[in-house]
């Protein structure tokens, strides 16, 4: 069984539409949607609600100053700085890691639990789908998506028919990201040719290396810049990434939004063509028969083992100048 994130460091490039579509050509294959800040796979993959349950958090650390024997024990442990002279928990830097509390010598230190979100586990024709709804204002949405991918690989235990589950991502490179991209099989990176999709793009791609994930890489909307678009793809090339493909830009994608569809159930355009090279690409991957794609070279080099010549790379300040 394969996990494979799909992910694009920046919002609105077309990754939950692409992340369905995928699962839609799977015949067996499990969803988990990690984007629990903007939740919104579940709009438009066909499900049913099996099971919904409490999100429960408990990082409202407090100290009471009647047992605390202003010992400083806490205050010298805390990495995050989050506790005063005086001994009181700012909430604002507090991590809620918790180990103040555990190594408090008089248990002065305490948290209150609070429900902060929903889990729902659901069911699609394909097979289960895992999903979330944060409460407004709520955070430390890494834990969260820790818990959705927990619930899938204890549902895929039972069932070894599937051979693949699809991760759709949460923006940014924050913690939700690292929880989403920890221990997969595989990225596949949604991009789009503008300037702000091509610095988030190199940030992905440098944290992906770190963590030694298989790169897999596509350009949305490929044609609103082909300059650039051959850059993105000169750059993927050179840092040793597996290029895909190139969609188009397509208006279907948000009339299939709306109608609450998958794409691939929409439409058999040019878009779904290039959706099916993907999947084809990636089938490959996951069936352990994807020989063309070089292994993950590291951080200075190109896959030709050369330095990198990326210009992305060598000048950030060059999509600033676009
Ligand atoms: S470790 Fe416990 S007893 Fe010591 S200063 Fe912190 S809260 Fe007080
Ligand atoms: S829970 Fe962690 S981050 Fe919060 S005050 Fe205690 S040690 Fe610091």
């Amino acid at each position: 069984m394969k996990e494979i994130a799909i992910i694009s460091g920046k919002g609105g490039t077309g990754k939950t539409s692409i992340t369905a579509a995928l699962a839609g050509l799977e015949k067996k294959c499990s969803m988990v949607d990690c984007d629990v800040d903007g939740a919104n796979l579940s709009l438009i993959a066909k499900h049913e609600v099996l099971e919904e349950e409490d999100f429960v958090q408990g990082d409202n650390f407090s100290i009471d100053e009647e047992l605390c024997s202003a010992c400083g024990k806490c205050r010298s442990l805390c990495r995050f700085n989050a506790i005063s002279k005086d001994f009181i928990i700012n909430p604002i830097f507090c991590e809620g890691c918790g180990v103040c509390a555990f190594f408090c010598p008089t248990q002065a230190i305490s948290h209150e639990e609070k429900v902060s979100g929903k889990i729902f586990s659901s069911h699609t024709e394909r097979g289960p789908f895992f999903h979330a709804r944060l409460g407004i204002g709520e955070g430390n949405t890494g834990k969260l998506v820790s818990q959705l991918r927990k619930k899938n690989s204890i549902e895929l235990r039972k069932n070894e028919e599937i051979l693949v589950t699809y991760l759709d991502g949460p923006p940014g490179t924050g913690c939700p990201l690292i929880a989403t991209i920890t221990g997969v099989h595989a990225a596949l990176i949604v991009t789009e040719p503008s300037v702000s999709a091509i610095h988030d793009l190199v940030r992905l791609e440098e944290l992906c290396r770190k963590f030694k994930i298989k790169m897999f890489l596509c350009i949305n909307r490929a044609d609103i810049n082909e300059a650039l678009s051959q850059d993105i793809e000169l750059f993927s090339r050179d840092r040793g990434i597996t290029f895909t493909e190139r969609i188009n830009y397509d208006p279907l994608f948000l009339k299939a939004q709306k109608e609450g569809m998958n794409i691939m159930d929409f439409t058999e355009n040019e878009t779904a063509v290039a959706i099916r090279n993907i999947h084809s690409r990636l089938s490959d991957f996951i069936k352990g028969k994807d020989h063309e794609s070089p292994e993950v070279p590291s951080i200075h080099e190109g896959s030709s083992g050369e330095k990198s010549i990326c210009k992305f790379v060598e000048k950030p300040e060059y999509v600033g100048v676009l």
